[in-house]
């Protein structure tokens, strides 16, 4: 049986919502903080409201999440959700409390109800389970391998799978973990996980006086050091605890990035390709929903020459904590975790976005530093293609004001004209209609760049690649990809992309 092969993307804000829809979703998920109890949704109930709207009027699809795991306090608030779910209308609602999923299936009959990552559903005869009280879809845990993904689809064919395809990990199984709750009191099992797990730790030593010393490591003394923890019952075993300059990260998990798998997905008729990350920004919906829209879409027209890594490229750009594929081929091994670095890393950053076309003028919102002589590239939601726009004079688009530079944190709309682009108004503005994002380049420090590179050749490596030759590849494509359209038809010799 062929299946659609849904596009599952988070959509953490209206904005968002919309940028994934625009960006090639073909469907999202989101919640309001009443409902989810994800205390950083951006979402009122108008917003949904209004997001339910554009969904379904572009053919889309939207599943609202209920994930909490109730408390006997939450059960009187149950039946207000219940009923404020009736009224929205959504195509699906996620739950992981097997209560709260029967006091749904029981009281609002006619939703679809899918089983949450939270509820851990790692085998075929978990997600037979959910079948049978009423399931129309379960996520499976991040922590099934593809094996045994392939084996539960072969078995479970009456039911929708869906499978965590790119976004952040988790050290603990699937947000069951206390570490969150217990450094910044946000719960993980509610929805809103700090990521502690990844924070930045550094070790001290309290001396016999009561004093507490950090313990300074630098590259004079960082070859007289070794700290090991022993576990009691294994006398043998020392593990060492290793801390450089930056810090310590034993718990700093890379991203998971299934698109070098994405083929094996598709192959075996997953239904829906989940896209991690509420909390991150349009320009990451944007350039994921794009990468995995295209990619998706370009298997299905010729699976025999299918190749990812023009689509991984794009991923590259993104800040990323290096990817790895989690437990797509089994056990996480030790290039899963990040132990030099926990901060993301990037070469591209968000510069803004189209919020309006006034005549032949794009009005931009920047969301980043932008000087006159910047060049932003500007991606258009139609395939890979993308257009660079240098930028000449930066005049407030309110105040016609001008500035030599405006600054990240100030969200002005400023007016780009499009007068020296070598293309008609209509065909630009469907290239790069409302909502279209822009990006501008990061110049990263070396030690950063380093960084990226060991990243990247780490992700090479767990993919069997020859490690120079898979950079070499992402970078060409990524430039390939970038250069697709220029700002002057193609051939002038004088506009970024041609120089
Ligand atoms: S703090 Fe880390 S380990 Fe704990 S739930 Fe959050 S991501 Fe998972």
């Amino acid at each position: 049986m062929e299946r659609k092969s849904e596009l599952l993307m988070p959509a953490g804000s209206l904005v968002k919502l919309k940028t994934a829809i625009l960006y090639g979703a073909d469907a999202v998920y989101a919640g309001t903080p009443d409902m989810s109890l994800r205390v950083q949704s951006k979402f009122s109930l108008e917003d949904l409201q209004e997001g339910i709207k554009f969904v379904h009027e572009h053919g889309k699809k939207i599943y609202l999440t209920l994930n909490l795991f109730a408390h006997n306090k939450d059960i009187e608030k149950l039946p207000v959700f219940v009923e404020t779910l009736r009224d929205l209308k959504p195509d699906g609602v996620i739950m992981a409390d097997p209560g709260v999923f029967s006091y749904v299936k029981k009281h609002a009959p006619e939703l679809k109800c899918h089983v949450s990552t939270q509820a851990n559903v790692c085998s075929s005869l978990t997600v037979d389970y959910w079948k049978e009280q009423g399931a129309s879809l379960c996520v499976l845990g991040r922590e099934v391998s593809f094996e045994e993904l392939k084996e539960i689809r072969e078995k479970c064919q009456d039911i929708e799978i869906e499978v965590f395809t790119h976004g952040a990990m988790c050290m603990s199984y699937s947000g069951r973990c206390l570490l969150s709750n217990f450094m910044a009191e946000r719960g993980a099992n509610q929805g809103n996980c700090a990521h502690s797990c990844r924070w930045h730790y550094k070790l001290h030593l309290k001396m016999k006086d009561g004093s507490v010393k950090e313990v300074e490591i630098n590259e004079y003394n960082k070859n007289d050091f070794q700290f090991m923890l022993q576990e009691e019952f294994r006398p043998d075993e020392l593990y060492e605890l290793v801390e450089d300059e930056h810090g310590s990260y034993i718990m700093s998990s890379k991203d998971l990035c299934l698109m070098p798998r994405l083929n094996d997905l598709l192959e075996i008729g997953v239904d829906s390709l989940k896209v991690e990350g509420r909390n991150k920004s349009e320009y990451y919906t944007a350039i994921t929903a794009r990468a995995y829209r295209n990619a998706i879409d370009a298997w299905k027209k010729d699976k025999e020459n299918w190749d990812f890594r023009k689509y991984q490229a794009e991923l590259f750009t993104l800040q990323n904590r290096g990817y790895t594929l989690g437990f797509f081929e089994g056990r996480l091994t030790n290039v899963s975790q990040n132990y030099d670095f926990t901060r993301t890393l990037g070469d591209w950053l968000f510069a803004g976005s189209i919020i309006e076309w006034q005549g032949d003028d794009i009005i931009f919102m920047n969301r980043n530093e932008i000087k006159t002589g910047d060049v932003l590239e500007f991606l258009s939601p139609n395939d890979m293609k993308s257009i660079n726009i240098k930028i000449d004079e930066i005049i407030d688009a309110d105040s016609d004001d001008m500035y030599s530079k405006i600054s990240a944190g100030l969200g002005k709309r400023i007016r780009i004209s499009t007068k020296n682009i070598d293309m008609n108004t209509k065909d630009l503005k469907e290239l790069l209609p409302v909502l279209s994002i822009a990006r501008k380049p990061s110049y990263i420090s070396g030690e950063r760049q380093e960084m990226l590179m060991k990243n990247l050749n780490s992700f090479a490596g767990e993919l069997g690649v020859e490690y120079g030759e898979i950079v070499k590849t992402f970078r060409d494509a990524d430039n390939a990809s970038s250069a697709e359209v220029h700002s002057c038809g193609g051939n002038c010799k004088s506009c970024v992309s041609c120089k």
